[in-house]
């Protein structure tokens, strides 16, 4: 009885529990460390009455690897720093096109007026004919 109390003493200033993941049932997840030749070392959540006798639930799940804050913080800025550059690089493509397309529509609103020009001039040289035909057949 004494052993097995106090083994249980030293072994549970090692036990992690984590409240802010709870198991199926609400209870603060129970953090230990992988034995397994697969994944040596590796921490996993689970149950904390996973080592107890009685009803328990199949709450398990691995630990995700430990990065200090800052480095997550700073991988998402990065994420969200490429996303916007992929944004940008897309809304410069866009522009690019409209701009072209401008051109495009800018060079045949000239044709159009170039020809509409030309058309008026031959329309004045016409009635000019016209008028001095009508003007010296007097
Ligand atoms: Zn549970």
């Amino acid at each position: 009885m004494d052993a097995s109390s106090s083994s249980s003493i030293s072994s549970k200033r090692n036990v992690e529990f984590q409240p802010e993941n709870p198991c199926y049932f609400g209870l603060p997840s129970r953090v230990r460390t992988s034995r397994t030749k697969d994944n040596p070392g590796k921490k996993f959540r689970l149950c904390p009455k996973s080592m107890n006798e009685g009803p328990k639930c199949k709450f398990w799940e691995w630990l995700e690897p430990e990065t200090p804050d800052n480095e997550v913080s700073s991988g998402k800025d990065k994420k969200e720093q490429w996303n916007l550059t992929l944004k940008i690089c897309t809304l410069e493509n866009q522009i690019s096109i409209y701009k072209m397309k401008m051109e495009q529509e800018n060079l045949v609103v000239r044709q159009e007026l170039e020809k509409i020009k030309w058309k008026l001039f031959t329309h004045k040289v016409l009635m000019i004919a016209l008028f001095l035909l009508f003007v010296f057949k007097k």
